[in-house]
């Protein structure tokens, strides 16, 4: 029987929609290929939505995304809309959406293709074979904490964790892990911070569910300096918000260039899937975008949202095979290309590859 999943799409500005078409491209070729229908609905958001609706979050989009099976994102923002006031920018749509969808776990994979292992800052001996996921706390934490002030000869914020939040993320983490490596290390600063205690506590006794998988916990301090040092020690890194903000920017950078690397924002409810990069407005509308951070991210909406493994499986081969092959969109073009394509370019190319 043909599996039917309804994608909700938000294309955004600048090169959002670019890289966006070519997403959709490559999921149209894995889906025909693979036997499963996936169904597209269109919503407005960012400065698209603010120039044809006046906000950034139209109350549609809101209700639009609660019926879909996943979201598919590509990028907000852009000078055009840079000096509107606060409330109106496209930034706050993109934060009052995850909100709404209640997104409390952040994806972040750091993959280092053996064809690009020259783009990275680090020695290609250090970050060889690098595949790290990091799972961040998103919605709890110092950030959200309360309460929190900013006073004229002090200012303080609230780093506080509820037994749920801790046990909800860990879950996700090991989840995770299971289909992966089945290793999980666990960042906090325990040493110091009662909140870190406690976060350590939980995850021991969530990891009781998870027999199979190899529990660690290292002090974040630590993390930051082996996440350079030697990365490939690392399979999944489970850790909270701020701790997470820092540690899985540090760990993008291992692969070397912000057009490759996906990410997923995941919940109770449904899921975003969008590269890490933002709109690009100097290079948008030139056909010159790298697509391969929202193909990617197309591929993780196929394995953790709508559990079609094997469609993600060919993407991401695809995508490895495209790079061997030499083809190169102009971000990466220094490194060994043999080809250098244009953002559609390329989605043929990956197309072609992942419904073979
Ligand atoms: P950016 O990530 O858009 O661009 C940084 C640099 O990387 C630019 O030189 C750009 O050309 C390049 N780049 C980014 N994605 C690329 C791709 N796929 N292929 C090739 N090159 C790529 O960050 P920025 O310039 O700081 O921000 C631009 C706009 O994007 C701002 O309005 C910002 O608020 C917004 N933004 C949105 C998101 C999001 O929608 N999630 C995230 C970050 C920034």
């Amino acid at each position: 029987m043909t599996k039917s999943y309804k994608i909700g799409v938000i294309k955004g500005d600048g090169i959002g929609p670019e890289i966006i078409d070519e997403a959709i491209k490559v999921l149209d070729a894995v889906s025909v290929a693979q036997g499963c229908n996936l169904k597209y609905t269109e919503m407005l958001l960012g400065g698209v939505a603010i120039d044809e609706t006046g906000v950034p979050l139209p109350d549609e989009t809101i209700q639009g995304v609660g019926k879909c099976d996943a979201v598919l994102f590509g990028a907000i923002g852009g000078p055009k809309w840079d000096n509107l006031e606060r409330h109106l920018r496209p930034e706050t749509g993109l934060l009052g959406l995850r909100k709404e969808m209640g997104t409390f776990a952040n994806l972040r994979p750091a993959t280092v293709y053996d064809e690009l292992i020259n783009a990275s800052t680090l020695k290609p001996g250090v970050i060889e074979g690098v595949d790290i996921m990091v799972v961040r706390e998103l919605t709890g934490g110092i950030y959200f904490g309360e309460p929190r002030e900013l006073l004229e000869d002090r200012a303080y914020n609230t780093m506080v964790y509820t037994r749920e939040e801790v046990e909800r993320i860990a879950r996700v983490a090991f989840d995770i892990a299971m289909i992966r490596q089945k290793r999980i290390c666990s960042v906090d600063k325990a040493n110091v911070l009662e909140v870190s205690q406690f976060w350590r506590e939980i995850v021991e006794e969530v990891a009781k569910d998870y027999p199979e998988v190899e529990l660690s916990h290292m002090y974040v301090d630590n993390a930051a300096m082996q996440l350079i040092r030697d990365p490939k020690q690392f399979d999944v890194i489970l850790t909270g918000n701020i701790f997470g903000d820092i540690l899985s920017d540090a760990a993008s950078m291992l692969s070397g260039s912000i057009g490759l690397l996906p990410s997923a924002s995941t919940g109770e409810g449904v899921g975003l899937f969008e590269p890490i990069h933002g709109s690009a407005p100097d290079i948008a509308g030139q056909g010159i975008a790298n697509p391969l951070a929202t193909i990617s991210s197309a591929s993780m909406m196929l394995r953790y949202a709508l559990g079609e493994t094997k469609s993600a499986d060919k993407i991401d081969a695809a995508i490895k095979k495209a790079l061997k092959e030499g083809y190169r969109t102009g971000d990466i073009s220094d490194y060994d290309a043999k080809e250098v394509v244009t953002c559609s370019e390329m989605g043929d190319i990956i197309a072609g590859y992942a419904s073979k």
